[in-house]
């Protein structure tokens, strides 16, 4: 199973990548997971990636991302597939990653389109909070914790993503549609792409995922 999920942010594909993640059995690489986990690490890469791109709602250089997904797609868990999530991005780096899977001799299998609605990606972002200790993921209203700023697991604060900011949120959606929105075109003219309605919850979002893949 080589899968990418696309999409907006707020479109739920961490969502549905921790899923099919179990369901498949292979890894889910998130390139936003990887650079916030460099960010809280201190790394030289994490501190830069935060301060010059993902915290202004900017992307992150192509020849740096791409690097570290090769590195990811390197290890052997990725031998039996993998869901990226948020990658690629760019068509620089669809083209990047074409290569690459080339010289892998792993060419994709599916492109799930996550189409989202501007109205349920500003509720669903500006709703969302993030254990700050364990980073599991809650939404104010959608999936609320049990008691109110406190994460059910492990009883950290939750907090706001700092690049869920109002004015970061616009930023972030106006680049996807300049940068990212054109590969919804690239992977249907490959016959690779399926299109999902995702402005269902998860569950609904999960059923025609599963359809898509020619799964129950
Ligand atoms: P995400 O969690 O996928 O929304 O990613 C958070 C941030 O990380 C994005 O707003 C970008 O700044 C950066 N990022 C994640 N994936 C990529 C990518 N494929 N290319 C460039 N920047 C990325």
């Amino acid at each position: 199973m080589r899968l990418i999920l696309l999409g907006p942010p707020g479109a739920g594909k961490g969502s549905q990548a921790k899923v099919l993640k179990e369901r498949f059995g292979v890894p889910h690489i998130s390139t936003g997971d990887m650079f916030r986990d460099a960010a809280a690490r201190g790394t030289e890469l994490g501190r830069t990636a935060h301060d010059l791109y993902w915290g202004r709602g900017r992307l992150v250089p192509d020849d740096v991302t791409v690097g570290l997904v090769r590195e990811r797609l390197a290890r052997d868990d990725c031998r039996a597939g993998f869901i990226l999530d948020g990658f690629p991005r760019t068509h620089r780096q669809a083209e990047m990653l074409d290569t690459l899977l080339a010289e892998r001799g792993q060419p994709l299998d599916r492109v799930i389109y996550m189409k989202t609605s501007r109205e349920v990606i500003l509720q669903r972002l500006g709703g969302r909070r993030v254990c700050r200790s364990c980073g599991a993921n809650y939404h104010v209203v959608n999936m609320a914790p049990r008691v109110e700023g406190t994460c059910d697991a492990c009883g950290g604060a939750l907090e706001r993503r700092p690049d869920d900011a109002d004015e970061t949120i616009l930023e972030r959606l106006r680049v996807y549609e300049e940068q990212t929105a054109p590969l919804v075109a690239y992977y249907g003219e490959r016959g690779l792409l399926s299109t999902v309605d995702s402005d269902t919850p998860v569950e609904g979002t999960h059923a025609q995922v599963m359809r898509a893949l020619g799964e129950r």
